[in-house]
C-alpha cells in the first residue's frame, strides 16, 4: 500500500466539542486520508448530533450514550432517546459511557448506576461499549467484569497500561489517542507497543489530547495521521501496514461498520 491510497480511521472524535464547522473538520479530514471518523455522544443531545453528522456525512458513524461526566442529567427521557438512537443503522456502538473520578461532575454512585444501565443497553441491543474511565479503574473494571460478559468492549483514550494484560486477556479492544506521542507517556507507549495488533485502535478524542507536533493547539480528526506515524515508529511497522490493521480491528470490532 503506497501513500496515496493510505486511509486513515479517527475511532473516537468529538466534532461537535470543536470549533471549526463539522463540513471543514470532515473535509480537512478527508485531505489528510481520513475516511472514517467515529463521532462519540455525550448526552442526548450530543448523541442526536451524532446521528444526525453520520446522516451527513459518509465518512461519519455515530456512538451514543452519556458520558459520566453528564450521569447526573440522565432521566428517563434521556434513556428513551438513547433507546431510540440505538437502532439506527449508523450508530455503531454505546458509548462513550464509564467513570470519571478525576473530575466528579456526577456523583460517583449515581455513574455507576448510569455506565450499568448502558451495559445492560449495549448488551439488549447487540452492540460494543465504548468506554471511558479516569481514576476509576478497579470499578470500571469490575461492573465490565460483572456486567459487560460477551460485549465487545473498546477502552477509548486509553489510560491504564498497568492493567495491560487484564485488559487483554478480557479480549477489549484498546483505543490510544494523542497522548501517546506526549514525551512524558513512556509505560503508555510501552502498551501502544505491546498490545496484540488485533486489539489496537487509535484516535483523536478531538479536540482534546492533540498529538505531537501540534500539541497545545486544538486536536482535530485530520491530526489522526501524526499518532499513526508515533505509534508505527513504535511497534517498527510501516504506517500503511498500522492503518490496514486498524481498520481491519474496526471493522471487526464494530459489525456495522461498513468501509468502501
Ligand atoms: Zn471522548
Amino acid at each position: 500500500m503506497g501513500a496515496a491510497d493510505m486511509t486513515y480511521i479517527d475511532a473516537h472524535t468529538h466534532l461537535d466539542h470543536c470549533r471549526a464547522d463539522p463540513a471543514a473538520l470532515v473535509a480537512a479530514a478527508r485531505a489528510a486520508g481520513v475516511e472514517t471518523i467515529i463521532q462519540s455522544g455525550t448526552d442526548a443531545v450530543s448523541s442526536h448530533r451524532a446521528v444526525e453528522l453520520a446522516e451527513r456525512f459518509p465518512e461519519v458513524w455515530a456512538t451514543v450514550g452519556f458520558h459520566p461526566h453528564d450521569a447526573k442529567e440522565l432521566d428517563p427521557a434521556g434513556q428513551a432517546a438513547i433507546e431510540a438512537l440505538v437502532a439506527h443503522p449508523r450508530v455503531l456502538a454505546v458509548g462513550e459511557v464509564g467513570l470519571d473520578y478525576h473530575y466528579d461532575h456526577s456523583p460517583r454512585a449515581r455513574q455507576r448506576e448510569v455506565f450499568a444501565w448502558h451495559v445492560g443497553l449495549a448488551a439488549r441491543a447487540g452492540l460494543p461499549l465504548v468506554v471511558h474511565t479516569r481514576e476509576a479503574d478497579d470499578h470500571t473494571l469490575d461492573l465490565l467484569a460483572e456486567r459487560a460478559a460477551g460485549l465487545t468492549v473498546v477502552l477509548h483514550c486509553f489510560s491504564m497500561p498497568e492493567r495491560l494484560e487484564n485488559v487483554v486477556a478480557r479480549g477489549y479492544y484498546l483505543s490510544f489517542a494523542g497522548n501517546v506521542t506526549f514525551p512524558k507517556a513512556a509505560a503508555l507507549q510501552a502498551a501502544a507497543r505491546a498490545v496484540p495488533a488485533e486489539r489496537l485502535l487509535l484516535e483523536t478524542d478531538a479536540p482534546y489530547l492533540t498529538p505531537m507536533p501540534h500539541r497545545g493547539r486544538p486536536n482535530t480528526p485530520a491530526l489522526v495521521a501524526h499518532t499513526y506515524a508515533w505509534v508505527a515508529g513504535l511497534r517498527g511497522v510501516t504506517v500503511g501496514a498500522l492503518a490496514a490493521q486498524v481498520r481491519e480491528n474496526a471493522v471487526r470490532a464494530y459489525s456495522r461498520l461498513r468501509l468502501e
